[in-house]
């Protein structure tokens, strides 16, 4: 099943560009077994700005290339990754240890289905600015005009999805982009560079650089940069939107949750517990907008631990290509480490109630997979709202059900944080349903279900959690500027200067 995979090196005018002036090289690890994929040579300053160099060559051309005829490229796009899916698959597998299940199903279909919506769109008006009569002889006229060369800087946990995502409309808007993808999860971003050309994107459109923050940091400050687009962790999206605002560039920020579910009393206790597993062991818990916090009614509290305990049976981990694995190890050896302290102290400091789970691997992983990053889904229960793990992105597959008696009491302390990504609730009164969503902070909500993120749907953090939307019509919107013309049809100018 393992291929060897080519080295990486920075992509630009069109193709990988082996140089001798790398500042290095790194490998990317197979998350289930700790053994190397690939290697990647980092980009040095000269690579970044020629990829920059790249981008800004291919701008003129391709921002006056009529929006029809791009969206004829990217939708050829969308057919190769289509084609491909099982390929990209297993490259999204290996890098990030996602089951195959999950990744053949999702990563690549919900990145297509973004590009195929943005090229709709723009082939469909969705670049046409608006035109009015100001008065009998004048008129205004708006254009949306692209940016210039655009940074996109990737986490590691969606990498192709959050590459097209990103790349979807700022190219479809006209724009150029350089994209780094997350030094720990690299490997797509030379497949889909290959997959844009063979669509017939022109050279330079779309670059990649390599490397870990430095490379974004250099990428994020060179001054040909327009907008910087960032996934990550909030502490470094206050750094990259801090080095944007110095050169004035646009910013889109998607950034970290600790997202409340709110159970309330009439819902389904199995629809709810379904949905809480579902809001906290897909992808192991490495889902930005995870529902890590789930309030539930005191009184269901007996009902809820069982349900949840006997659907956690379900959660199977084993051989990453075995279809019937659904649950991978953590993505990486520092961010094991991480999500290994955080239930740790859940334990220890927190002295928060263990209902199952712990550091340990989970129960009959294959031999060969033993070195590899594995815990086992884990839940705490009666936990309170000043601990540690209830208060902090672990980004793990670490669930805190918390007890509440009165819903504005659930609603009050779900509000009660600095992050404001994702929220749901679980009901059968819908209007109690919607009454509580719309006193939720948080940009991304769901009803009675959770985590499912159409391309028609803008999403994007509130509070700490982001600045701007992806997706949508919305997220068209980020990746243009408005240009606005009065035009005087009066034949004459206004005469304040010449008449004394
Ligand atoms: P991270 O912040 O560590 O890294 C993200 C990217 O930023 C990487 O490519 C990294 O190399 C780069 N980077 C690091 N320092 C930089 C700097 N100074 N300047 C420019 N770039 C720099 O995040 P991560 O650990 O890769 O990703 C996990 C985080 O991403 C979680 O907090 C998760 O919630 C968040 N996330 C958010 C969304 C969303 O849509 N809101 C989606 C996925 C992940």
């Amino acid at each position: 099943m393992v291929r060897r995979e080519q080295d990486r090196h920075t992509f630009y005018a069109g193709k990988p560009q082996p140089s001798a002036d790398s500042p290095g090289t790194f490998k990317t690890i197979n998350p289930s077994t700790a053994e190397p994929v690939c290697t990647i040579h980092t980009s040095s300053p000269r690579a970044i700005d020629a990829a920059v160099q790249s981008a800004q060559s291919a701008f003129p051309s391709w921002s006056a290339t009529p929006p029809v005829e791009r969206a004829r490229v990217l939708q050829r796009a969308v057919a190769l990754l289509r084609q491909r899916n099982d390929e990209l698959a297993r490259v999204e597998t290996l890098d990030t240890g996602k089951p195959f299940s999950e990744t053949s199903a999702v990563d690549i279909v919900t990145g297509a289905d973004v590009l195929e919506y943005f090229a709709n769109l723009v082939a469909g008006g969705g670049l046409n600015g608006e035109a009015f009569r100001l008065r009998p002889s004048a008129m205004v006229y708006t254009t949306k005009e692209p940016l210039g060369v655009c940074a996109g800087i990737g986490a590691w946990n969606y990498p192709i999805q959050i590459a097209l995502w990103k790349s979807a409309p700022c190219l479809a808007a006209g724009n150029c982009m350089v994209y780094k993808p997350s030094e720990y999860t690299p490997m797509h971003a030379q497949y889909l560079a290959s997959i844009y050309r063979e669509a017939g994107l022109p050279e330079g459109v779309f670059n990649v650089v390599y490397g870990a923050g430095e490379v974004g940091g250099q990428l994020t400050a060179h001054p040909a940069i327009a907008k910087v687009s960032f996934t990550g962790q909030v502490s470094t999206g206050k750094k990259v939107a801090g080095a944007a605002a110095g050169g004035m560039k646009y910013v889109t920020m998607e950034l970290g949750g600790k997202s409340p579910v709110i159970v309330l009393p009439d819902a389904d206790v199995d629809q709810a517990a379904d949905g809480a597993l579902l809001a906290n062991f897909y992808s192991t818990g490495q889902v930005c907008t995870n529902g890590t916090r789930v309030f539930v009614p005191r009184h269901m509290k007996q009902n809820f631990e069982k349900a949840v305990l006997s659907k956690i049976q379900h959660v199977r981990a084993g051989d990453l290509f075995d279809a019937a694995t659904n649950f991978g190890p953590l993505s990486s050896k520092p961010h094991y480490d991480k999500v290994v302290s955080y239930v740790r102290r859940g334990i220890e400091q927190d002295k928060a109630t263990l209902l199952c789970g712990g550091v340990s691997q989970p129960s009959g992983l294959p031999s060969g997979l033993k070195n590899g990053y594995w815990i086992e889904p884990t839940v705490f229960t009666d936990c309170t709202d000043d601990m540690t793990i209830v208060k902090e992105e672990i980004f793990g597959p670490v669930m805190s059900i918390l007890y509440y008696d009165a819903v504005d009491e659930a609603v009050r302390r779900a509000n009660a944080t600095e992050l404001g990504l994702a929220a749901g609730v679980f009901g059968k009164d819908i209007n109690e349903c919607h009454r509580v969503i719309s006193q939720l902070e948080a940009g991304i909500t769901w009803i009675n279900t959770w985590g499912e993120s159409p391309a028609e749907m803008a999403v994007g953090g509130w509070k700490s959690s982001g600045v701007g939307v992806e997706n949508g019509r919305r997220g068209l919107e980020a990746w243009v500027r408005n240009k606005s013309t009065l035009v005087e049809m009066g034949g004459e100018v206004p005469t304040v200067f010449s008449k004394l």
